[in-house]
């Protein structure tokens, strides 16, 4: 129907008759001549009709925005002084001879220019209108460019992309499983996959050496932050591969899809232990792009006159910590009451601090609420402490350690955005050394990353201290984000057994949700690791996308949803007999 797409129009083929087919962008009409943008997934072309041509321009008066329509016209040179330099193909025009409208548009439920004063359910709701915006046309272009780099990466050292089921048994990655009902076999249920753990490390007992897969993944989690119920990883396992050459590899992977995509070298990744980034940044995954610091002030407190501080310096459990902000002296009352708010959010009480005016007055240069309890020689050695600087402006945190580490580290991500700190584009590094468990809040343990973790201790060591207990995992972090994460995985039946009694999964247990798992590796388990990349957030930081849902082509909403097609929905009667279910709330009366 075609012999151009608009966008590739330009003054090498003046002179050329050319049929393009695409939507009407925009319709002017100018002093007795009509205007017709015509859009493409390549660009936009101007294509022009005078009222010589009486027919195609009787229509191409009569057409409206997003009308579909194929044109046959000359392309010719822009007159003089009408080029746009700001278009593609702005040097040139189509002399517009025939056209066809190919279907009507009813007015469109927003200008595809204004998409910014429309709400995302709008434009969630009319999706297929939102995609037609160039913006998001890109990033979907981005993201095929991106797995087929990586695709591309994968096959040429060896990988085999293989798919693995999507109805299946429960892979526990730490969310809800989405649930199937079985019609064939009445009561029972399929689980999604949260992740295709175990079947890729199946893959590896079964020989294949090397996998990957773009793998569709879902988990249903309170939909906190950027998360989506269904997301995609490209997920990895290799066998007879300790960690650094796994690590070695991907990294390599990630390296060259940046360079080749992106032009940029993001250098070789630091490696940090978990500990070290709770310690310093509050995080694990710390966004190393902000030159601020978390020190630690706890045996300074531990003598002060002052509870909310000598309380949790002398808690073994508890944590005392600056964070000083060079040149923060200049936030105003209002910004600070807003940062007590935000921390709060994290679980703490509030949030103390010190301004620094002129040091060389001692205390008396200092100004903050805090000074007068804390006394002048502990307030002069936490500005020594902390290397203070007239200008400057120290937080603190008291509490908990998990609430201290996790309020000033959410604190020092904000200020670094609101402040504008960031001292490059890209900072990547790897965490390793992650503890194999946390504790939960009745006091249990659960994996930090997933049960077939393997530690880097014997059964025996695991067993007497879980709690110190590292793993040999390993995760990729960019600007604050963990792109992708992994490890070696546990190949001996006995260290997986082992690793279960931990978590308090009994024997029958075990057996009943982990059976297949535990006979495969008692039939020739080869080592193995691996580790899988979050595709969403990859290609969300490589196109500057502000949230997952703009690299996603039809993404869910915030709370699970779909408003474009409605769904979830509710079933009929009859397929829910079939499923032997019946809903316990009651159905709407028809
Ligand atoms: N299955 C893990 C996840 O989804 C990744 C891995 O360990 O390879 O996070």
């Amino acid at each position: 129907m075609r012999s151009h797409y608009c966008g590739v129009l330009n003054s090498s083929l003046i002179g050329e008759t050319v049929t393009l087919c695409g939507w009407v962008h925009r319709r002017r009409d100018h002093g007795g001549v009509i205007f017709l943008d015509m859009r493409d997934r390549d660009g936009i072309a101007q294509v022009v009709f005078d009222p010589d041509t009486e027919e195609s321009f009787a229509l191409a008066d009569s057409v409206r925005s997003e009308y579909v329509i194929q044109v046959t016209g000359l392309v010719r040179a822009r007159p003089a002084g009408t080029e746009n330099a700001d278009m593609a193909t702005g040097q040139i025009e189509v002399l517009g001879k025939e056209l066809v409208i190919l279907n009507k548009a009813e007015t469109p439920p927003f200008q595809l220019d204004d998409h910014q004063q429309v709400g995302e359910d709008v434009r969630l709701k009319y999706r297929y209108v939102d995609l037609r915006r160039p913006e998001m046309l890109n990033k979907l272009r981005l993201r095929s460019k991106i797995t087929s780099a990586i695709r591309n990466f994968l096959d040429d050292n060896g990988f085999l992309d293989i798919e693995t089921p999507i109805l299946t048994r429960a892979t526990p990655e730490g969310a809800r499983d989405y649930l199937v009902p079985s019609r064939t076999h009445e009561g029972q249920f399929f689980a999604l996959p949260q992740s295709p753990q175990l079947f890729k490390q199946l893959l590896m007992v079964a020989g294949m050496d090397r996998y990957y897969q773009i793998a569709k993944c879902f988990r249903d989690e309170d939909l906190r932050a950027d998360r989506q119920p269904e997301f995609t990883q490209i997920d990895i396992e290799t066998s007879f591969l300790d960690e650094e050459q796994i690590m070695a590899i991907t990294e390599k992977m990630i390296r060259k899809l940046f360079l080749d995509i992106k032009g940029v070298d993001l250098g070789e990744f630091p490696r940090m232990p978990f500990a070290e980034a709770m310690e310093r940044y509050g995080s694990d995954k710390p966004d190393l792009r902000i030159p601020l610091e978390l020190v630690e002030v706890k045996e300074l407190m531990k003598s002060v006159d002052f509870k909310v501080f000598a309380g949790p310096a002398n808690d073994p459990k508890g944590r005392v910590t600056a964070l000083k902000v060079p040149g923060g002296a200049e936030l105003t009352r209002k910004q600070i009451d807003d940062y007590t708010k935000y921390v709060g959010i994290y679980g703490a009480k509030g949030l103390a601090w010190i301004k620094v005016n002129e040091l060389a007055k001692g205390v008396e240069g200092l100004q903050s609420p805090i000074v007068k309890f804390l006394g002048d020689e502990v307030s002069l050695s936490l500005m020594e402490a902390v290397d203070a600087k007239d200008g400057d402006i120290v937080f603190f945190g008291a509490d908990k350690a998990k609430i201290v580490t996790e309020a000033l580290g959410a604190l020092r991500c904000k200020l670094g955005e609101d402040l504008d700190l960031y001292t490059c584009e890209w900072a990547p590094l790897w965490v390793v050394d992650f503890p194999m468990f946390e504790e939960a809040g009745d006091g249990s343990l659960t994996p930090l990353h997933h049960p077939f973790t393997a530690p880097s201790c014997s059964p025996e060591a695991l067993k007497s201290d879980p709690e110190s207990a590292l793993s040999r995992a390993y995760d990729m972090v960019l600007n604050g984000c963990e792109l992708g994460g992994g490890s070696i995985r546990i190949h001996d039946q006995t260290m997986q057994q082992c690793v279960f009694e931990v978590l308090s999964i009994s024997a029958e247990e075990q057996r009943e949700k982990f059976g297949f798992l535990l006979d495969a590796l008692k039939f020739g388990a080869p080592p193995h690791g691996g580790l899988a990349f979050g595709l969403d957030r990859l290609v969300m930081l490589m196109t500057g996308a502000s949230s997952i849902r703009e690299v996603i082509a039809f993404p869910k909403t915030q709370s699970a949803a779909c408003v474009m097609t409605a769904a979830p929905g509710e079933v009929s009667a009859e397929q829910l007999r079939e499923l032997s279910i019946r809903v316990r709330k009651p159905q709407p009366v028809e």
